[in-house]
């Protein structure tokens, strides 16, 4: 038994140093992949391996190309950290082995995930009686709230979809904004929905949903099943749609409202960002990520359904041997698992760490440290290409070729790492602050480094 707990030591102090380095090693080192990949690819061996060996082949294969996207300079696509307590949970949850399917599997990890719910939904002022279904990310998040609503939009027009399926049923229509994110037309695929569903409802210049174009598209699909995908933060912009005007409209046609607001639902958290995401109670059903700005880690998600009912409808099964179902829905008849890991320990801890004032300040630091970025950026002569009302920012190099090659030399140089993008015809830098332990310290050091590496571009010295 002691050698399991020197071997779990060994793993935790591995993890703890790593986290120690992170504020001071280059972001995104250079990487020989072919190298990473034949330190992994040696022959299986025929004989076992003491374990301590194998844990010290992993760190040595694995080091060299560990990214350190958990690092306070890390500002590529919408990429959290992990908290501590968030963390050590889950290493505990792997410690522990729990099968987070049912009260029989786990009683403790459908209470942790109960409880955890419950704090999340008072937190993004999501109604109480709301069932949360814990998933692995955006993506499953979108997919499990657009089957709730495939269920019940086709319920209401007489059609069983659990049951007979697609073919033959009264067409569904998902209307859903221009600048959507693409894991909502692959839910849509899973679904057997098909991305030809969509009509595209026209975004303004922020890429938030024009409400007038959303209620022309309303009327203009007339009566019949119908599915309205909004978004609360835009990946590249922050912006946000008018929910409470969007959910008003879209329930005066009979339509399910789904919000996918990965990141962007945490602005309710803060009293200073509430506003964006005004009215989002009124929706039917709302994914949101927790290992992006709430930093907790991989892979947590939740998928939120304002109809227990219909979220189970759509997600459980029922099997003979399964003790328990047709009860209370809980754990995997909210999720398209059936064997799960337990996700809620690490989300309860990471709650219980932060609490209510400190998750408002996460998001309220960010989004103040994302505007730091903005000025300084623009004080050293460069373009702010969007209105940075969250933790998004979006920078113009001047023409699109040497925009790119600003982001290539940032992400040569290890400094911090940023990605690009394209936004409405045109590349640009793409800044994320999602952090927890991103300082102000840490973006004059990275503004420093992208100006000192725009001049390099202009000079001719960086391609
Ligand atoms: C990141 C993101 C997703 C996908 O989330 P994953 O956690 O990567 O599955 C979906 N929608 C939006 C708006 C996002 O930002």
């Amino acid at each position: 038994m002691d050698e399991l707990r020197d071997l779990f030591r060994r793993a935790a102090d591995h993890a703890a140093d790593y986290r120690r380095s992170l504020p001071d090693r280059p972001v995104g080192p250079p990487v020989d992949q072919a190298a990473l990949t034949r330190a992994f690819a040696v022959p299986l061996p025929a004989a076992p391996t003491p374990p301590e060996q194998v844990l010290a082949e992993l760190v040595a294969a694995a080091e060299p190309g560990l990214v350190a996207t958990a690092g306070p300079r890390y500002f590529g696509f919408v990429v959290g950290g992990a908290s501590p307590a968030a963390t050590a949970a889950d290493m505990l949850a792997a410690g522990w082995d729990q099968i987070a399917f049912n009260p029989v599997t786990s009683p403790a990890a459908v209470a942790a995930e109960t409880a955890a719910g419950a704090w999340l939904k008072d937190l993004l002022g999501i109604p109480a009686t709301a069932s949360v279904g814990f998933v692995t990310g955006g993506q499953a998040a979108n997919t499990a709230g657009l089957a709730a609503a495939r269920h019940r939009v086709l319920a209401d027009a007489g059609w069983d979809v659990e049951r007979r399926g697609l073919v033959g049923a009264p067409p569904v229509r998902v209307l859903a904004g221009a600048e959507r994110h693409a894991t909502v037309d692959r839910s849509l695929r899973l679904l057997g929905l098909g991305t030809d569903a969509v009509r595209e409802v026209p975004a303004g210049p922020q890429g938030a949903i024009d409400p007038d174009a959303l209620a022309a598209a309303l009327r203009e699909a007339g009566p019949g099943p119908i599915i309205v995908c909004l978004q609360a933060g835009n990946v590249n912009t922050g912006a946000c749609d008018e929910l409470r005007r969007a959910c008003d409209l879209v329930h005066w046609h009979g339509g399910w409202v789904h919000v996918d607001g990965a990141f962007g639902l945490w602005a309710a958290a803060s009293p200073a960002t509430r506003h964006l995401v005004d009215g989002l109670e009124a929706a039917d059903s709302w994914a949101c990520d927790g290992h992006k700005w709430l930093n907790l880690p991989y892979d947590t998600a939740f998928a939120f359904c304002a109809r227990p009912d219909v979220h189970a409808a759509a997600m459980s099964y029922a099997a003979a041997y399964l003790v328990g179902s047709g009860g209370v829905p809980a754990g995997a008849d909210l999720t398209a698992e059936s064997s799960r890991r337990a996700r809620g320990f690490a989300v309860w801890a990471g709650l219980r760490e932060l609490g209510r004032d400190g998750v408002a300040d996460l998001v309220e630091r960010c989004c103040a440290l994302a505007r730091r970025f903005a000025d300084g950026l623009t004080s050293a002569g460069f373009e702010v290409a969007n209105e940075v009302v969250l933790n998004q920012v979006l920078v113009g190099f001047g023409d699109d070729a040497r925009t790119d090659r600003v982001v290539a030399a940032a992400q040569a140089d290890g400094t911090c790492w940023v990605g690009g993008t394209t936004w409405r015809g045109r590349r640009l830098m793409r800044i994320s602050v999602s952090n927890a332990t991103t300082t102000e310290a840490d973006v004059d050091r990275s503004v420093a480094a992208l100006v000192r590496l725009a001049h390099d571009v202009s000079e001719g010295l960086v391609y």
